[in-house]
Order: structure tokens, then C-alpha cells, then sequence
């Protein structure tokens, strides 16, 4: 795109000084940016824990040589990290499967309240620990869509864990599914935690987005989660929409799109 436009347009037009601008938006130059920032990004990532790793074995080789005492403490920090990477790597996975099957429409047929009580059935342990009591809001009628069991598990996973890390000790996360007549089942995550600034909520499904960098770290975040989850709605044709209040909490709900909504006898039993 080329743009010209006067500097001083107010004056005669043998005094007018123009600029001229170029600017290349085409769509393979922002995808090649995208693709950059996204190596430099994932790179820095896998690094930063790579370094400690590298710190440590150098300490225990030489400084801290023969001190017990301290090889027990590096061994569980080093191990953090590992762990740190392997959550990293498993989610650069995830993401590049996912890309590459984002043109391909699942085709299973999925009971949203059966998958849902699975996810929670599965995180309770960790909701324990937190201590959130999550409660969960079933319609009487199954809710089913047509969509890919293992990704949807995946989003409803991602999204229950967050309210639960993110969320505030002592107070519950709920999971409601409904049918809304004329529409298509939604499943709404809420938690009562501190919220997120309004400035923050449009950017959170970017990669490696977060709102607090040490905080995400410290609840062994990578930032990924929710670009993950875009994704995989996008793939369902599901939206996510993200409401939030500083200071009284959060709630992600996704809602799938009423021609996605499956017969119910089509259901495989895959929980068992
Ligand atoms: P992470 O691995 O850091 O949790 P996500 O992609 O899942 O990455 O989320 C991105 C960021 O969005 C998080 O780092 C956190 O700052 C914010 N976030 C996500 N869910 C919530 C929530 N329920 N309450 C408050 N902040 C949240």
C-alpha cells in the first residue's frame, strides 16, 4: 500500500511538502511475522529454563561439589525446570497437530455434560489442593455437538484448570451447561477469583499472552492454554467469550453454533 499525503496542506500548492508512506500488510508477510515472533518467542521459552538447568549442573560440578545438602534442593529445582520444558514442548505440540488439522471438521458426536463431568472428575484432586470446591450445572437434557471428544476435553480441561490456579482459594468454580431454545449449548466456566483487567481480556487467546508473567510461572502456566483452546473452538466452529470484573472474577463460556448440535443416539460410549 502507498500512501501520499501532504504535510502542510493548508499551504499554496507549489509550497506543499508531501510524504510518501509504504506499508506491506499482505497477508504471507503478516503470517511470516506471526511465524517469527512465534519461533523467537517459543525459543526464549525453552530457554529460559534450559539455563537454569545448565546453572545448576555447573554449580553442583564445581562450587557446591560434595554438598549434599544442596544436591537435594538443586535436584528438585532441575527437575521443576525439566518438567517446565516438557509442559512447553507437549503444548508446541498440541498446537502444531492442531494447525495442522484446521481445515479438516471433526466428526465425532460429543455429550458436552458427560465430557465435562470427566474433566472435573479429573481435576478434583488439584481443586482439592487449591482448595475450590468446583460445582457443576447439568441440563436434564443431554447437550450434544458434533466436534472431536479428546480436543473438547482438552479445552473444557484448560479452561477448569485456569479457574482453579487463577481463582481464589476457599471460593468455587462453576460449570454450567444449557441448551438456550433456538441456539446452541453453551458451557460456561466461572470462577470468584481477582478478575482481569479489561485492557488484557481481547489479547488473552494470543500465544504466550499473559497478564502477570511470574504469576502464570509460578502456577506452572506457558501461556498457551487458551491459544490452544482458540483453536480447537475455532475447528468446531464454537466461539469463546470472555467476561470478566477486577475484583469479583471471571467467566470463559463457550458457545457452539446451533448447526454443530448432533442427534443424540449417535453417541459413542468412550468414557468407560
Ligand atoms: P497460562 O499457561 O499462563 O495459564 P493461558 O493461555 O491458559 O496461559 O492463559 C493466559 C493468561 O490469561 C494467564 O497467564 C492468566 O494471566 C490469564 N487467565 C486465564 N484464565 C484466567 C482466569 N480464570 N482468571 C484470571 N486470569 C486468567
Amino acid at each position: 500500500e502507498v500512501r501520499v499525503a501532504p504535510v502542510n496542506p493548508a499551504a499554496e500548492p507549489a509550497r506543499r511538502l508531501y510524504v510518501m508512506t509504504f506499508r506491506d500488510m499482505t497477508e504471507a508477510r503478516r503470517m511470516d511475522r506471526m511465524r517469527t515472533d512465534f519461533v523467537a518467542n517459543a525459543s526464549h521459552e525453552l530457554r529460559t529454563p534450559l539455563a537454569s538447568l545448565m546453572g545448576f549442573i555447573e554449580t553442583m560440578q564445581g562450587p557446591a561439589r560434595g554438598d549434599e545438602k544442596a544436591r537435594d534442593q538443586f535436584f528438585g529445582i532441575m527437575l521443576e525446570q525439566a518438567q517446565r520444558m516438557a509442559r512447553l514442548i507437549d503444548d508446541l505440540l498440541s498446537l502444531s497437530r492442531l494447525e495442522m488439522r484446521a481445515h479438516v471438521a471433526p466428526e465425532g458426536s460429543v455429550d458436552l455434560g458427560k465430557t465435562v463431568t470427566h474433566v472435573v472428575d479429573t481435576l478434583k484432586p488439584m481443586a482439592d489442593d487449591l482448595g475450590i470446591v468446583i460445582e457443576l450445572s447439568l441440563p436434564e437434557a443431554p447437550a450434544v455437538v458434533t466436534g472431536d471428544v479428546d480436543e473438547l476435553i482438552q479445552v473444557f480441561s484448560n479452561l477448569v484448570e485456569n479457574a482453579c490456579k487463577y481463582g481464589q482459594s476457599g471460593k468455587r468454580v462453576e460449570i454450567l451447561v444449557t441448551r438456550p431454545e433456538g441456539e446452541g449449548p453453551l458451557v460456561t466456566v466461572r470462577d470468584f477469583g481477582p478478575g482481569i483487567p479489561k485492557e488484557h481480556v481481547p489479547r488473552l487467546t494470543e500465544r504466550f499472552y499473559r497478564v502477570d508473567v511470574e504469576t502464570s510461572r509460578t502456577k506452572k502456566g506457558t501461556g498457551l492454554g487458551l491459544a490452544i483452546v482458540k483453536h480447537i473452538l475455532t475447528r468446531h466452529r464454537a466461539r469463546l467469550i470472555i467476561k470478566s470484573v477486577p475484583g469479583e472474577g471471571s467467566s470463559f463460556t463457550v458457545k457452539f453454533s446451533p448447526a454443530e448440535t448432533a442427534r443424540t443416539d449417535a453417541i459413542k460410549e468412550i468414557y468407560k
